[in-house]
């Protein structure tokens, strides 16, 4: 892949153009749960312990975590001078009260080398009081809130168990807008009735929201998740990698140029990811992609 030629917005070359030098993530689990995971509800049929990373370390204060992580990573030379982004990652990082959610985010304020903070959730976990709070806590940080949708097809959203449905996400993105917030989507392609008239009208809709950031994951299996049991019993087929490149490329060139792409695919870990296999070759699915651009003479935005 030539890396001075971008077909796409991507996300490295938006840290450097935003933030100058090197910038890296530090992963920080807020422990605070899901409300799709309590009350009988067993969660989105794919998760598995909050889509965490495995580095999150929910014992640990969120001031605790900085600290260590920050400790750690100095220890470095070259890193001495990156910038950090604070990703309050597994569960849903808003599922609490408004004074909590402060505590949880005030200590990252504290930390300069911090440039922005950005908090996953669900669309269905988020008003106003707790926008403010948001704002009020690390005022002087860029905030992204990360908003999980998946799909806008309701067959999908309910086969997935995702438990709300596209309105709550379009809600959520106009009231986050009015706090001056960036907003983010996660979407997953790869599920067999989802074809290319689906992925463009996808499209179409994550431009319509006016969104600085998507997160295009694979549909991909985890251990221990009820789409693992779904897979193994044959009630769900995944997609090869020649057509999840394709997937990934129709979207990209109907998606408009101002969006950046966070990421381009999704896997698990060695330990925990069942399939499909070829997801674990990320730099090759990556690779293949923008080989597919090239070969398409496209780039994002083409047909936006
Ligand atoms: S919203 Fe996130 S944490 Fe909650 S069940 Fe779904 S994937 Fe898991």
């Amino acid at each position: 892949m030539n890396a001075d030629k971008k077909l796409y917005n991507d996300f490295n070359s938006y840290l450097r153009r935003t933030y100058g030098g090197k910038t890296k993530r530090i992963p920080l689990n807020s422990s605070l749960g899901c409300p799709n995971r309590e009350n009988g509800r067993i969660g989105c049929i794919y998760c598995l312990n909050g889509s965490s990373s495995p580095s999150s370390k929910g014992f640990l204060s969120v001031s605790e975590q900085l600290k260590e992580f920050i400790f750690k990573y100095r220890l470095s030379k070259e890193n001495t001078s990156c910038n950090l982004i604070a990703y309050f990652q597994a569960y849903t990082n808003t599922y609490t009260n408004s004074s909590k959610l402060f505590e949880m985010l005030f200590p990252v304020s504290s930390f300069t080398e911090i440039k922005a903070v950005a908090i996953g959730t669900r669309p269905d976990c988020i008003d106003p009081l707790k926008l403010a709070t948001i704002k009020k806590a690390v005022p002087e940080k860029d905030i992204w809130i990360e908003y999980g949708l998946q799909s806008i097809s309701s067959k999908t959203l309910k086969f997935i168990k995702r438990g709300h449905d596209v309105k709550a996400f379009q809600k959520a993105i106009k009231l986050t807008k009015q706090y001056e917030i960036k907003t983010g989507v996660h979407v997953i392609l790869g599920f067999p009735w989802e074809k290319k008239k689906y992925i463009i009208k996808l499209a179409r809709f994550i431009s319509e929201c006016d969104l600085d950031f998507i997160k295009i994951h694979l549909l991909h299996v985890l251990k221990n998740t009820a789409l693992e049991k779904m897979y193994m019993s044959k009630r769900i087929t995944l997609p090869s990698f020649k057509n999840y490149v394709h997937m990934a490329s129709d979207l990209i060139e109907h998606l408009p140029k101002k969006i950046v792409i966070q990421r381009l695919t999704g896997e698990g870990s060695k330990n925990n990811h069942v399939a499909p296999l070829w997801a674990l070759k990320k730099t090759k699915v990556i690779q293949a992609i923008n080989d597919e651009l090239i070969k398409r003479g496209s780039f994002q935005g083409k047909y936006a």
